[in-house]
């Protein structure tokens, strides 16, 4: 080997490493999972490649991942003839975490075993998951098309650094070595593996092979010496599941599907499969996360559907099919509407593209309301995607209606914080007479509950939604009407209860207003520039006054935020 050189582990590397080797201990087996993973991606990325240069497979296109053991020297080693690596990519690559957030995420390790397990599994654990079970990793790899003498060889005792050097490798692709740890010596075995193959990796498309070596034998049943003959055996279905009949898919390998498209560790919490015919030809495998990922808020974080092109990968992260309120979403995306050499920039002008999210959305939305039939299920979803989804009525005009049917909400039914209100709940419990939909909004769900414009909806038994998450006051600005209800803040402009009052009150309000001009006279001259105007209200019941806003005016919530915009 020559150009040798040491490098250290990003930082962030480290505190992972670190972490992964004793949180995920329990669960070590999920290694072989996420170098398979790996060892596919580098196939898919490869196919891709070779798209527009036939060349890069360098007359072995038979793309596949083998696994092999060797019980005496305690190693395992995973081969690939997939898209392999440069010494940039394996200095990038395995050595950082690239990933916008990280470092926030690693400040939420708790130090509890378990609660970091979870977390981490939603980080995603990826290629340093190795040294779960080895002391010791090597990779051996080249980029393919490039020459012979372009071979890396990457080593680390996932310590603290990690030594690169040049070498000459003959065939293109990566191969990783695992040392393994003592107390990870049972994985050096042909059936461990080849279970955890078909556990983990049944559904990838490409060929998952282990080797069987099988030997002659004499008349007397001994064995031939020298006849020992390998082949290669597939021990993983290997058809893209996706591409399976749904009635021949099972729950389990939907769920371990899942896990190698989102990158996710826990189960998803719902699933839906269609296949298109027509005038678009597509196959969706859309999925409902159990847990939200660690950057569902950062700005760039990875959001949008895996994307095939006639069963060949094309792209990872494709969020031009699903809308920004969707965006906790995962699944795969195949269709034969767009070519096959489509690229991030030339998906932006294709109209396909808007007719298939149209259609994927319609999808995810109907996945949904199936799922909100299972109430424990959905309030899980909710409580962890929810105020995404709120974002959808503002986004998505033509599916308002249907976002706005997802909605929860708490409310004065029930008074707890628990957002598990539905509008079509609210709807039923309408009061006869009452034709509006009430709501107040507040800083916190308490300030919401206790606010002074409730008191008089609570004397008469009418429900008002609790709103107090952030992007409340902006939801309820796109929602306008639900079941053919409007909606009223019941903070703003004059309040009309419907006919749930009946004339004697209005009566007797009018009455009173009149009995208390020159008090009101009085209050605005003290108040003077301070208020608009100052009226009797029938809002309250306990308290003496309260302020209210113009019908039109913009919300103190939603004010702050144009503050803090800095408008
Ligand atoms: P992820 O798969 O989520 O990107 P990983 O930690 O699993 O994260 O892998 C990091 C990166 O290392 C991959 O994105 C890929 O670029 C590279 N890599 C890992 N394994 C291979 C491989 N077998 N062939 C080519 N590249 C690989
Ligand atoms: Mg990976």
């Amino acid at each position: 080997a020559t150009h040798e050189e040491t490098l250290g582990f990003q930082t962030e590397v480290k505190q992972l490493l670190n972490l992964m080797i004793h949180s995920l201990y329990s669960n070590r087996e999920i290694f072989l999972r996420e170098l398979i993973s790996n060892a596919a991606d580098a196939c898919d990325k490869l196919r891709y490649a070779a798209l527009d240069n036939d060349a890069l497979y360098e007359g072995d296109s038979e793309l596949r991942v083998e696994i092999e053991h060797d019980q005496d020297a305690n190693t395992i080693t995973l081969r690939d003839n997939g898209i392999g690596m440069n010494r940039e990519d394996v200095i990038a690559n395995l050595g950082t975490i690239a990933r916008s957030g990280t470092a926030e995420f690693l400040k939420q390790m708790s130090g509890e075993q378990q609660k970091d397990a979870k977390l981490i599994g939603q980080f995603g654990v990826g290629f340093y998951s190795g040294f779960i079970v080895a002391d010791e990793v090597t990779v051996r790899t080249r980029k393919a098309g490039t020459d012979a003498s372009e071979g890396v060889e990457w080593r680390s005792k996932g310590e603290g650094e990690f030594s690169v050097a040049d070498i000459e490798r003959e065939k293109h692709g990566t191969e990783i070595i695992l040392h393994l740890k003592d107390d990870a010596k049972e994985f050096a075995d042909d059936y461990r593996l080849q279970s955890l193959v078909r556990k983990y990796s049944d559904h990838i498309e490409v060929p998952v092979r282990m080797p069987k070596t099988e030997t002659a034998k004499d008349d007397e049943g001994n064995d031939i010496e020298g006849s020992e003959v390998t082949t290669w055996e597939t021990v993983n279905e290997a058809t893209a599941l996706w591409a399976r009949p749904k009635s021949e898919v099972s729950d389990e390998e939907y769920k371990a599907f899942y896990k190698h498209v989102a990158h996710d560790f826990s189960d998803p919490l719902a699933w839906s499969h269609n296949k298109v015919e027509g005038k678009l030809e597509y196959t969706s495998l859309l999925y409902v996360p159990g847990r939200a990922p660690f950057d569902m808020y950062e700005r760039d974080g990875a959001r949008g559907v895996k994307l095939y092109v006639q069963r060949v990968f094309i792209m990872d992260d494709a969020e031009q099919f699903l809308p920004l309120y969707l965006r906790f979403i995962k699944g795969v995306l195949d269709t034969r509407d767009l070519s096959l050499n489509v690229s991030r920039e030339l998906l932006q002008q294709d109209p396909q593209v808007d007719k298939i999210k149209g259609a994927l959305t319609k999808r995810a939305l109907d996945m949904l309301k199936k799922l909100s039939k299972d109430s424990e299920q959905y309030q899980t979803f909710w409580n962890t995607f929810g105020s995404v989804l709120k974002e959808g009525p503002g986004e998505d005009f033509a599916n308002r209606e249907k976002v706005a049917g997802l909605l929860r909400f708490a409310s004065t039914h029930n008074d707890t914080a628990t957002q598990d209100q539905s509008l079509a709940d609210y709807v039923e419990r309408m009061k006869e007479g009452q034709k509006k939909i009430y709501y107040v909004v507040a800083d916190s769900f308490n300030a919401a509950k206790n606010s002074p414009h409730l008191e008089i909806f609570r004397k008469k038994g009418i429900e008002v939604l609790l709103l107090s998450d952030r992007i409340d006051e902006w939801l309820m600005s796109h929602l306008t009407e639900f079941d053919g209800k409007s909606f009223a803040d019941v903070a703003k402009g004059e309040l009309d209860l419907g006919d749930v009052e009946d004339e004697a009150e209005k009566k007797a309000q009018e009455e009173t207003a009149k009995a208390k001009e020159d008090l009101v006279k009085r209050v605005k001259e003290a108040l003077s520039d301070g208020v608009q105007e100052v009226k009797v209200t029938h809002r309250l019941t306990d308290s003496p006054a309260c302020v209210v806003l113009p019908e039109h005016e913009m919300g103190y919530q939603m004010r702050r935020i144009m503050e803090a915009a800095g408008q």
